[in-house]
Parts: structure tokens; sequence; C-alpha cells
């Protein structure tokens, strides 16, 4: 172990748990989920439809706090944390890209990647530097100036990549990121994660329906009813 601790695991959840109350009823999401993962791993999620892999995503990228149990995110717990104290881990350490791309219809894609960092408090220059960059790294060096409905769905998916990694992240969260995709955009989009992974060390987490998307990864955990029910 080194002294800033840069071995400690990345992500530790111990019995983490959620559930959700609808009226009466109280749903469990997540029922007890201990994980770990190594920096720079590059890991799967799989599981049926309900099986709790985004209520899981969603813990692990600080945007919701569990019921019970603990989550170490680079050594620190943070599942107690208030809702401000998570906002800022999230930008500082994690990148998200979602199913549905989210990106807004009016901007170019550069103004897409650089909003984040506007938020951020980057400055003019070094946001339109970066972003840049960004693009270039996923391939869209051309594509800078296009709007969205511009794009196919794989190159509005690669602006999304390129937005979260603007903000320099340690790891990158993806929840069906192939979901919406036909078959060689979504070898495309895994082999830029692979490429970010093993080049750039940056850990990755992405839930997938698909074994032949969860075959491009290290690791599979597979969920079943708010459980891990194994790893392949
Ligand atoms: P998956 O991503 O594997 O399809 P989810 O994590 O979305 O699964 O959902 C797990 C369970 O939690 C499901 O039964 C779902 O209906 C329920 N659930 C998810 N989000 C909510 C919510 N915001 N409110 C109530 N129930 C929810
Ligand atoms: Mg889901």
């Amino acid at each position: 172990m080194d002294a800033k601790g840069t071995d400690l695991a990345i992500i530790q959840t111990r019995a983490l748990a959620k559930a959700y109350r609808m009226g009466e009823v109280e749903v469990a999401a997540l029922n007890g989920v201990s994980v770990t993962v190594q920096r720079g791993e590059f890991v799967s999620v799989m599981g049926q439809s309900g099986s709790g892999k985004s209520t899981f995503m969603n813990l692990l990228g600080c945007l919701d706090r569990p019921t019970s149990g603990t989550y170490h995110l680079e050594g620190h717990d943070v599942s107690r944390l208030t809702s401000d104290q998570l906002a800022e881990i999230r930008n500082r350490s994690i990148g998200f890209v979602f199913q549905g791309f989210n990106l807004l219809a009016k901007m170019t894609a550069v103004q897409n990647v650089e909003l984040p960092m506007l938020y951020a408090g980057v400055a003019p220059a070094e946001r339109r530097r970066r972003a840049r960059a960004a693009l270039a790294s996923v391939g869209l060096d051309r594509r800078m100036e296009h709007r969205p409905a511009e794009m196919s769905g794989g190159q509005q998916q690669r602006v999304a990549i390129a937005r979260a990694l603007a903000g320099e992240p340690a790891m990158i969260l993806a929840d069906e990121p192939t979901g919406n995709l036909d078959s060689a955009s979504s070898n495309e989009i895994m082999e830029i994660f692979r490429d970010l992974n093993s080049r750039r060390g940056i850990t990755i987490v992405t839930v997938t329906h698909e074994p032949d998307v969860a075959a491009w990864t290290q690791r599979t955990i597979v969920f079943r009813d708010g459980r891990v029910a194994g790893e392949a």
C-alpha cells in the first residue's frame, strides 16, 4: 500500500441496499450488493430488466443514496454525504454515458462537450481546448460543429463519451450505452471504451443486455432480483 492509498479499490460496496417507496408499498430494488472494482478495471453489469442494474449504477455515480449498506469511492465513504457533497465528487471523479445520449439538440458537438466545464467554471479557452481534444480522441475531429440531428446514433454517443472525458474522470459509468445502436455502432463504442481503459487506465463500468457487448469487457457481474447472482 503506498502512502496516498492509490492502490485502494476505486469502488467498494458492502451490503448495499435501496428501497423505493411507492405509496404503501416498498420496492426493494437492491438487496445487499457487495462488489469491489479495482482501479483500471473494465467491467460489465448484466441482468434482466428490473434486476437493479440502473439503481446500482445510480448509487455508484453518486446520483442517489442507499437505504442501507456502504459505498466507498476511492477509499472515501460516500454513502452518507449530502447532495452537495455528492455533486462535487460526481463532477470531479465520474463521467456518465446514458442509453439516450442526453445531448442538447440546439447545441453543436463542441458546445455539448463544453457544457459541464462551463458549469464547473473552466475558462473559455481551456474549455474549448479540452472539448476539441476529447472529440478528436473519439474520432470526431470533423464533426465539431454538427448538431445532434446531423449525426448518426453512434456519433452522438461518441459526443457523449467526449463530454464524459472532458472532465478527466477517474471512472466512466455507462448505463446501456449501446441500447439504441446497431451492432456496428455498438462495436465502435465498445472499442472506444476498451482503448480508454487500456491506454488511459480509466475505470469503466457499463451495463448491457447483450453478451456480445459484455464480451468486450474483462469481467461481467450478473444481477438477479437486486442481488449479485454471479460473475462471468
Ligand atoms: P434495471 O436497470 O435492471 O432494469 P432498475 O434498477 O431500473 O432495474 O429497477 C429495479 C427495481 O426497482 C424495479 O422493480 C423497478 O421497478 C424499481 N424502481 C426503479 N426505480 C424506481 C423508482 N424511482 N421508484 C420506484 N421503483 C423503482
Ligand atoms: Mg436499467
